[in-house]
């Protein structure tokens, strides 16, 4: 058997329906008395009613976060935090909040409770990216992982169809790459393979019956074991890629995801053995089979849909082979070339 370090998963997770009830709870129960919470602007109300069920619990609300943490943002939300007196961060949203969340908690060294309402799959993880002055940069530190998550089913039932499946098949990139990862360990294979069957069997239902409870808990409960993966060992050259063409190019992070993991995964199952038991879930191609799936639940299938030129896919190529990360598989500049071109067309993968 192959040698590997468990490191341990330190986040507590409630899970469930209707848990957001809980959050005072596991307010308490970090020993927390003042929690700052914070959304979008898009979901302040849903931020004010959880402020107003904590009641002394909550020290206000912070509505201002934004995708990819901007640091001007940040240094809003400490300010509101000072003058709160708050001692500890809720954190009601997308990855976009559960960012803000994070970089306050490794700011102020406060605990964070996390209530993820998308697919995205921060709340798990001891990754933040944060933005300055139009530069991303991503650091992994143990002072950035929240204490708690809570997911409630409920918070999902209205998160619109096109984005959930992005969201759900941008989590499966977690889950896929975490297979072969570097670092993999039992646990979190395991963990992917339960998320990838769990999200092929809900995905494609979603858009006939988006308020369906037993439908949203299996994606949520796919959506929790791919952030787990995510959070405990290194991505490969899908999470390169989707970065080279969303940050290069400026194109959205779930669609990009979700286009290219049918490709990226292609490439790669020739190259180890590791993904056999994808193939087994997929009928037998991971890559062909996640195009299927892709297809079946009306994802975006072509990143010529998103605007990218021809001439792009070169220079991204180009970018991509820049540094050096860890594959299962080898590549050079033409087999990204092939794989974008192929991602381009949206064509299935055999
Ligand atoms: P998001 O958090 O930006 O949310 C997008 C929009 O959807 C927002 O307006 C939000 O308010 C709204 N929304 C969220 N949940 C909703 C719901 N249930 N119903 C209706 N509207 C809802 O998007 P996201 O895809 O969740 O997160 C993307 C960000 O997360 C990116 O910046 C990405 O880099 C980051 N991310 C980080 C990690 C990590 O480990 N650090 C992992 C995955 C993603």
């Amino acid at each position: 058997m192959t040698p590997f370090v468990f490191p341990g998963i330190s986040t507590r997770v409630v899970f469930g329906e209707g848990t957001l009830a809980q959050t005072g709870d596991e307010l308490r129960r970090l020993g927390a008395s003042h929690a700052l919470v914070l959304t979008t602007p898009e979901q302040d109300a849903a931020g004010e009613t959880l402020a107003k069920q904590l009641g002394d619990l909550a020290a206000g609300t912070f509505a201002e976060a934004a995708m990819h943490t901007p640091v001007e943002v940040t240094a809003r939300a400490l300010d509101a935090y000072d003058a709160a007196g708050a001692d500890c961060v809720v954190a009601l949203g997308g990855g976009s909040t559960i960012g803000l969340g994070k970089a306050i908690a490794t700011r102020r060294g406060c605990d964070q409770v996390a209530i993820p309402t998308t697919y995205a799959g921060s709340e798990m993880t001891d990754i933040l990216g944060e933005t300055e002055n139009g530069e991303k940069t991503t650091r992994r530190d143990p002072s950035i992982r929240p204490e708690t998550v809570i997911y409630d089913v409920a918070l999902t039932l209205d998160l619109p169809v096109d984005m959930s499946v992005k969201s759900a098949l941008n989590a499966a990139a977690h889950a896929v790459e975490a297979i072969y990862a570097p670092d993999a360990n039992p646990v979190t294979t395991l963990m992917s393979l339960d998320a990838l069957r769990a999200i092929k069997a809900a995905l494609p239902d979603l858009r006939k019956s988006p308020r369906d409870a037993q439908i949203r808990a299996r994606l949520l409960y796919g959506a929790w074991l791919c952030s787990t993966a995510l959070g405990y060992v290194a991505m490969s050259l899908h999470h390169k890629l989707a970065h080279v063409v969303g940050g290069s190019f400026d194109m959205p992070h779930a669609n990009t995801h979700a286009i290219l993991l049918p490709h990226t995964a292609h490439f790669n199952e020739t190259g180890t053995a590791a993904l056999d038991p994808v193939a087994e879930i997929f009928g037998g191609s991971v890559g062909g089979g996640l195009w299927d799936l892709a297809e079946a639940s009306g994802a975006p299938l072509r990143l010529a849909d998103l605007g990218l030129s021809e001439a792009d896919l070169d220079r991204a190529s180009e970018i991509a082979l820049k540094n050096e990360y860890e594959n299962p598989r080898p590549f050079d500049q033409k087999d990204i070339r092939d794989l974008l071109q192929a991602a381009w067309e949206g064509r299935r993968p055999d």
